[in-house]
């Protein structure tokens, strides 16, 4: 139970510190505070990103950083001054990522530029000891190819968007499953959710993207639409649903 009372929640996957955010963030952490949401992991694509963010995080309790890299930038230049920083700032940083693999806009020698560099990350992370979040946009069989090949378990793919079949490959190696409320208009999300067993889901807000409803700006609060879905898919008691969600969460990021 949550400090209020009710079920409580881990935003495992948004972008708070975009600056979709930057005229109201105090009232969104707020109203992720009042829906039971104790913490939210803001995930960076770049350099500058990752400042921004950890300045949010110094500013709310609730807020804790992922360090990631835009999987369409294809300087190595850049995802090494990332890396450097992520050294660096190991102790404020939960987790690496989102990184992997984007082949809705990269083409042909574009695409193993980012296969080499999302292994780039997998080294870095497994060198580091802290989780991976990857991003795999039209990609899914692939980066979980990618990731099985390089031998890292400790893998979180959110808002995946492959095939149930390739998320089970995943499960089989002990990756977790972050579902964005998207799963409220999205047939593949639904599929996902029954497929992958409940042990391994976790909830997003892949926040300003993928809410409930396509064109309305999405944020944290929005994982309760996420859990509801979840326990309805699933058969499963809403309250019961969530713990298991949250602790699933909790164990993964070893808060
Ligand atoms: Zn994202």
């Amino acid at each position: 139970m949550s400090r209020r009372g009710g079920p409580r929640f881990i935003d495992v996957h948004c972008h708070l510190h975009d600056k979709a955010f930057d005229n109201d963030r105090d009232e969104v952490v707020e109203r992720a505070l009042k829906s039971g949401v104790e913490i939210i992991i803001t995930s960076t694509l770049s350099t500058q990103e990752l400042k921004k963010a950890l300045d949010i995080a110094e500013k709310y309790d609730c807020v804790k950083v992922s360090a990631g890299f835009n999987p369409l930038n294809f300087s190595v230049l850049d995802a090494e001054e990332v890396a450097r920083e992520i050294k660096r700032l190991r102790d404020k940083i939960v987790a690496i990522g989102e990184v992997g693999l984007d082949f809705f806009y990269a083409r042909g020698e574009e695409r193993e530029r980012q296969v080499d560099i999302f292994r780039f990350w997998i080294s870095l992370a497994s060198e580091l000891k802290l989780p991976l979040v990857i991003h795999s946009r039209s990609a899914g069989k692939y980066a979980i190819e990618v990731l099985v090949k390089e031998g890292y378990d400790r893998v979180l793919m959110h808002a995946f968007d492959g095939s149930s079949g390739w998320a089970l490959k995943g499960v089989s190696r002990g990756f977790m499953f972050s579902i964005p409320p998207s799963v409220m208009r999205s047939q593949q999300k639904v599929k996902l959710v029954k497929s992958i067993p409940i042990e391994h889901l976790m909830v997003e807000s892949d926040a300003p993207v993928l809410g409930p409803e396509p064109e309305k700006r999405n944020e944290p609060s929005n994982v309760v639409v996420s859990a509801t879905k979840i326990a309805e898919i699933k058969g499963v008691d809403l309250n019961e649903a969530c713990e298991v969600l949250y602790l699933n969460s909790k164990s993964f990021f070893r808060f």
